[in-house]
């Protein structure tokens, strides 16, 4: 592997008009990953450390919530992954399925729970978590039969960094990104980086096997730098261009985003004015509405606007899916805010 143009044989310098991105018309974009219930405090705190009162569950899972916002938005997706024969994973394929998703590549495992997140919030702002997912049905994801024929269909794959806690879900990866490129598809990455994971020299291979793949990279903050291994932001976007990556789009949370490409150059969206309630799924609403946007033809800084806008809404509701938007709710959002697609 190593092509990453989709739809288009040209590089470098001819490289104008033509999206990096496979068209809707290819097939669905398919992600493959965990689907969880997010379970959360309702008081701020040190921890789980006594008994407090909680809300949820709430349908959760980075790879659930970016496919829910592609389908609800408008672009055909599926999921590849694996739930229990529980209430949990009920309540999480029913609104996958409700949304438009195609569930069909869902895995029931009997004798494993769901996969669970608890997560309570600190004074500061940051997280602690409770995660069940290697060992609850999510780690139980494997390329099924139906997992094959829904690839087989796809345009596009969207590769979740937060997906490679389940064991052995790269060679998942690894098919799908090549039975899609085959056929002419292209591949997104949220890398996700979690420090842990850069450290060893595994999962360093890991992201830059990934990069040397990816049409579209939607880093925040320093992932940036990270996945470049470079000093500077500019320095990181001239590395990761020159490496053959389509796009490369910076959410930069309340100050807004940056589409970076070698056909477009440098193009900056400032964010919406919200009041942030949770600001978990914002990043993975944000990836979805770009890229379905972007796959059904809107120039970068249309679908800037239209997934910071899905960023925004997300971040002003309580519950990790609970702000995912239809196209309608977007124009609605934006106009309301007195901006303009311009397309
Ligand atoms: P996550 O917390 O889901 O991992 P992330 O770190 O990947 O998210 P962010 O940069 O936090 O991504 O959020 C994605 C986008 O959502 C931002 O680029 C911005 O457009 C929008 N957004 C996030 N937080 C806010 C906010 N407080 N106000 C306005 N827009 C926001
Ligand atoms: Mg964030």
């Amino acid at each position: 592997m190593g092509a990453h143009s989709a739809g288009c044989a040209c590089r470098e310098g001819e490289l104008n008009e033509v999206s990096a991105l496979a068209p809707e018309s290819l097939g669905p974009t398919v992600t493959v990953g965990e689907i969880l219930v997010e379970i959360m405090a309702t008081t701020i705190g040190a921890g789980f450390l006594e008994p407090q009162p909680l809300v949820g569950p709430f349908p959760s899972g980075a790879p659930a919530i970016f496919i829910d916002q592609v389908a609800r938005i408008g672009g055909a997706a599926g999921i590849v992954a694996a739930v229990g024969d529980d209430d949990f994973g009920m309540l999480n394929v029913e609104r996958l399925r409700g949304d438009g998703v195609d569930v069909s590549a869902i895995a029931t495992i009997p004798g494993k729970p769901t996969g669970s997140a608890f997560v309570r919030y600190r004074q500061d702002g940051a997280r602690d978590f409770v995660f069940n997912i290697a060992h609850s049905a999510a780690g139980e994801t494997r390329m099924t039969p139906a997992a094959r024929d829904l690839i087989g269909r796809a345009g596009h794959v969207h590769v979740m960094g937060s997906a490679f806690a389940i064991p052995g879900i790269a060679a998942i990866f690894i098919e799908a990104v090549a039975t899609v490129k085959a056929r002419g598809g292209s591949v997104s990455f949220d890398p996700n980086i979690r420090k842990e994971l850069v450290q060893g020299g595994e999962g360093r291979k890991l992201i830059d096997d990934m990069l040397e793949v990816t049409d579209l990279l939607l880093p925040s903050g320093d992932e940036l730098l990270v996945a470049a291994d470079a000093a500077s932001e500019a320095a990181a976007v001239e590395r990761l261009l020159n490496l053959g990556i389509g796009e490369i789009v910076l959410k930069r949370g309340s100050d807004g985003s940056s589409h970076f490409s070698k056909a477009f150059g440098r193009v900056d969206c400032a964010a919406f004015t919200v009041q942030e309630i949770d600001p978990t799924g914002a990043g993975d609403c944000f990836g979805a509405a770009y890229l379905t946007s972007r796959r059904g033809g809107l120039p970068p800084a249309d679908a800037l606007l239209y997934a910071n806008a899905a960023g925004a809404r997300t971040v002003t509701k309580q519950g990790p899916m609970e702000g995912v938007s239809s196209k309608a709710e977007l124009d609605q959002f934006i106009a309301a805010e007195g901006r303009e697609v311009t397309a």
